[in-house]
């Protein structure tokens, strides 16, 4: 009988591609990740990852070329950060309709440009290609210092979960599409503490959350009072949400503690902790109710 992709799911999609796709000796984590881990050296990981934005799906028709630029590399050195890592090289691939204004596509490298040299991203090549509508994607490659590597997997009972910023209404704010991806707070945080798991939120705090305890065959309890919000984001904005491009991690108790007490340049929220698997995904509701929380997320299928 045959299934459409919509049958399927985004990660049913994955999952069945998945099991189709050979598994290299020197790769350390291929699929299901923020980024692939490959072996570089004795003291390095290589990192990579890609992302694709069409029009129509992730931005408008009128949607500026620069915004578009932005977001295509933001969300890549986004995931970089989200293993610990830096980003070194990206190749760009961009799909035009014959008609468009070249003014359209100065703009988008332009946006691209100027992220790359903010984070230190060469773009060393790409492919140009006839489309009906806009479509760009971004590959980059970065690397990690093996000690420094954070997967999804490692998380474990007792953990404090952390947030690095206020989630929700990244789409009618507009934030999706002009967020700086949180490189440097990643490298803040390793040089003072190894999160034992991390990811960054891109389908909503509940399904990147499921993400990590999946990974870590965990479960969680969040704190509703805790979870930072931007104005006018209800608990289930946060929740639910998409693309907010905030780092989700979770320290030991004892690293948490040393690591709140310290001198902290960036502000990070503890929103919860990690629970056993069979509590699955709680939330701790502001009249102290513990219920459970729906693990969906968001899917393109
Ligand atoms: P993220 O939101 O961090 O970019 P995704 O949810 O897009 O991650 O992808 C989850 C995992 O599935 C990643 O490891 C990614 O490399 C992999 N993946 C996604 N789409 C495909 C595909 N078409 N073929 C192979 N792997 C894929
Ligand atoms: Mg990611």
């Amino acid at each position: 009988m045959s299934q459409s992709i919509a049958d399927m799911g985004e990660f049913g999609l994955i999952e069945f591609l998945r099991c189709r796709m050979p598994v290299g000796k020197k790769v350390i984590r291929g699929i299901g990740d923020d980024a692939a881990v490959l072996e570089l050296s004795a003291r390095e990981y290589l990192l990579l990852t890609t992302d694709m934005l069409v029009e129509g799906v992730h931005f408008r028709p009128a949607t500026s070329g620069q915004r578009i630029g932005h977001k295509a590399l933001a969300c890549n050195i986004s995931d970089i950060a989200a293993m610990g890592g830096v980003p070194t090289y990206a190749v760009v691939s961009i799909g035009l309709n014959p008609r468009t204004d070249t003014r359209f596509v100065r703009d988008i490298y332009d946006g691209m440009n100027l992220l790359a040299r903010r984070f230190k991203v060469c773009i060393v090549g790409g492919d140009t290609v006839r489309s009906p509508r806009t479509v760009i994607n971004v590959a980059l490659l970065g690397k990690v210092e093996k000690k420094k590597l954070v997967t999804r997997a490692g998380a474990r009972p007792g953990d404090r979960i952390f947030v690095s910023g206020k989630l929700g209404r990244s789409f009618p704010s507009g934030r999706h599409l002009s967020f700086l991806p949180r490189l440097n707070e990643a490298r803040f945080l390793l040089e003072h503490v190894k999160p034992t798991a991390m990811i960054d939120i891109s389908d909503g705090l509940a399904g990147d959350l499921g993400h990590i305890l999946k990974a870590s065959r965990a479960g969680a309890v969040l704190e509703e009072d805790r979870i930072p919000r931007h104005p006018g984001a209800t608990l289930n904005h946060a929740l639910y949400d998409g693309e907010d491009f905030e780092l989700l991690f979770t320290l030991r108790p004892s690293d948490a503690k040393r690591f709140l007490s310290s001198r902290v340049k960036f502000k990070f929220y503890e929103i919860g902790r990690v629970t056993a698997a069979r509590d699955g995904l709680q939330i701790l509701t502001a009249a102290g109710r513990k219920s459970a929380v729906l693990g969906k997320s968001f899917s393109h299928f």
